[in-house]
């Protein structure tokens, strides 16, 4: 999709180094890490949110189930955090779903999120 970065990342358009590709997702850092490992695996179909995905979540479930196989080479071998931001509650900036993560440190409490009082 035209003016998606993430889009523009998986069609070469921008420069990024991808750790991982396969018909489905590739994988990059984050560019702006929030842990020692900060990693995000891009469906390569642009979709914004899980109900939007024309052609089902075959991505998703392809990167839940090769992200295991790269434990190792990605230096996760001690656990990761999962989180996939959806809509505004989430403040979810880039509008092609993305799942981020985490790893290479504790990465403290389980579920993070700001009270509001
Ligand atoms: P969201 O808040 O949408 O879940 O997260 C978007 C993430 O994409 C942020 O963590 C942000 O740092 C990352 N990001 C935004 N633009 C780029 C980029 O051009 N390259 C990379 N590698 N990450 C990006
Ligand atoms: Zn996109």
């Amino acid at each position: 999709m035209e003016d998606c970065i993430f889009c523009k990342i998986a069609n070469k358009e921008i420069n990024s180094e991808i750790l991982f590709e396969c018909d489905e997702f590739f994988l990059i850092k984050d560019i702006k890490p929030v842990a020692k490992l900060h990693y995000l695996a891009i469906p390569k179909q642009h979709y914004a949110r899980f109900e939007d995905a024309k052609d089902g979540l075959e991505s998703l479930r392809k990167i839940f189930e090769t992200i295991p196989t790269l434990k190792q080479k990605l230096g996760l071998d001690d656990g990761y955090r999962i989180i996939i931001n959806q809509g505004k509650n989430a403040r979810q900036a880039v509008q092609h779903v993305h799942v981020h993560i985490l790893g290479g440190q504790d990465l403290g409490e389980k579920i993070v999120a700001e009270t509001q009082n």
